[in-house]
């Protein structure tokens, strides 16, 4: 294993063992171990690396950052980034609409490269005391009495080792293997495949994020500092399955087959490699099992449009620190607090994981699409609600109220 950081040698049995360093699995670990336990955390990459996504923390984000402590928010704000003020949406038919995040003393999100935002949370975490092992693949789960109990590992020289813990949490993303040897993935649809890049000196971009929308999926773009802007790619699996095309060949003309985006890009700006992400939608029946729990994007990811995993996954590490650090303090091995996880992730998530669902299914549906931006458009007080709620700044039940929701559709 190539490791940095914190505790010196290796304890015969974790207090938790962390799979995945990404935001999820990086804040759940430097939260268990800011609070006195010894933690392993692991990831198959080296950092920096590169992560298929947006990379917009939506607004209510920057609160949690702060949260942290450790001088996480400071980083990120030294680090380069854009501020994004609010969303444009764009319908196959072309009409747009335009909504500003309100209700936050920071009413603008930070948008920041992977490679940076997660490597600074890394840092944090092996700041706070976890043990960093990088270049580590987790390949399967120790189990001891019908309970989870460890990981078996392999380093990239391919030693294979196997660690013992009172808590495995599973934050290793989309694909998560501890999700699937614990047999609880799921798939639901709509079921989409994405393909992210970056490009310099694209045309038009302002202090906004992007949607446009098309009978065929959808792109999201915006800035991320230094005059690079983001773009994904997002198509319907049977897209990309049913076809022999590459779409990251292919990925420029694909994007001039949407009315708002042709023209705004020159192909020889393209400076980081187009990334392959998917399937999705993709979430795990259960989130805690006894000795085993999953945060992130290996409990639930169902579709990027609203922009919203990079917070859910930061709240999740937040909600199962909380739970765990309890146990933690009595050295607690058998009765982790897996119900409280449960029922603290559905009063947190319920509304957003009905919106998300309900706007994922609804941007496969072109006439829908249309009628309800061309609404949005004529009513911006509603855009700005639509706006600042998949911004994690207002509650989702504000959408759901029916006074809302006669105006969106009818
Ligand atoms: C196209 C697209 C655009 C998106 N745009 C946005 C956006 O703008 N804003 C937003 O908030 N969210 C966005 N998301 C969602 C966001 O990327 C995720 O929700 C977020 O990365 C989840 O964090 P995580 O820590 O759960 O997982 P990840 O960030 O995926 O981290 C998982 C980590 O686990 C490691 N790992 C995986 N398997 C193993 C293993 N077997 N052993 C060891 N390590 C392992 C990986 O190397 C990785 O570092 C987007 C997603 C997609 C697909």
């Amino acid at each position: 294993m190539r490791s940095r950081g914190g505790t010196p040698g290796f304890p015969l049995i974790w207090d938790a063992i962390v799979v995945g360093a990404g935001p999820a699995g990086a804040t759940t670990a430097l939260l268990l171990a800011r609070a006195g336990g010894s933690v392993l955390l692991l990831d198959r990459a080296r950092f920096p690396r590169d992560k298929p996504c947006s990379e917009y923390l939506s607004p209510a984000t920057t609160d949690v950052l702060q949260r942290l402590g450790g001088g996480v928010l400071d980083a990120v704000e030294r680090a380069t980034h854009a501020r994004l003020y609010g969303m444009k949406v764009v319908a196959p038919g072309g009409a747009a609409m335009l909504g500003r995040f309100r209700g936050a003393s920071r009413p603008y999100s930070l948008a920041l490269p992977r490679t940076s935002f997660d490597a600074i949370l890394v840092a944090a975490a092996a700041r706070a005391g976890a043990h960093v092992a990088e270049a580590t693949t987790v390949e399967n789960l120790a189990w001891e009495r019908g309970a989870v109990a460890g990981v078996v590992a392999r380093s990239r020289k391919g030693r294979r080792v196997t660690c013992h813990a009172r808590i495995v949490v599973g934050a290793d993303g989309l694909r998560s293997v501890v999700a699937r040897r614990l047999g609880l993935v799921r798939y639901s649809p709509p079921r989409r495949f994405a393909f992210t890049a970056h490009v310099a000196d694209v045309a038009g971009v302002d202090q906004v994020g992007e949607l446009h929308v098309s009978d065929r999926g959808y792109v999201g773009l915006g800035p991320v500092g230094g005059g690079i802007t983001t773009v994904a790619l997002v198509l319907p699996l049977h897209v990309v399955r049913g076809s022999d095309r590459d779409y990251r060949r292919e990925f420029f003309s694909e994007l001039d087959r949407f009315p708002g985006l042709a023209g705004r890009f020159d192909p020889r700006r393209l400076v980081r490699e187009v990334l392959a992400t998917g399937p999705f939608a993709q979430w795990a029946k259960a989130a805690a099992v006894p000795g085993a729990l999953l945060v992130g994007d290996a409990a639930d990811f169902f579709d990027p449009f609203t922009g919203q995993g990079i917070h859910t996954a930061l709240r999740g590490a937040e909600l199962a620190a909380d739970c765990l650090i309890p146990g933690l303090a009595h050295r607690v091995s058998t009765t982790m607090p897996l119900q409280s996880y449960e029922r603290a992730r559905r009063r947190a998530f319920r509304g957003k994981w009905l919106l998300e669902r309900l706007i994922a299914l609804g941007v496969g549906s072109p006439a829908l699409t249309d009628r309800v931006v061309a609404r949005l458009a004529r009513r911006p007080d509603l855009a700005d609600l639509l706006v600042s709620v998949t911004g994690n700044l207002l509650p989702a039940r504000r959408v759901f109220a029916p006074s809302v929701l006669a105006r969106l559709l009818w």
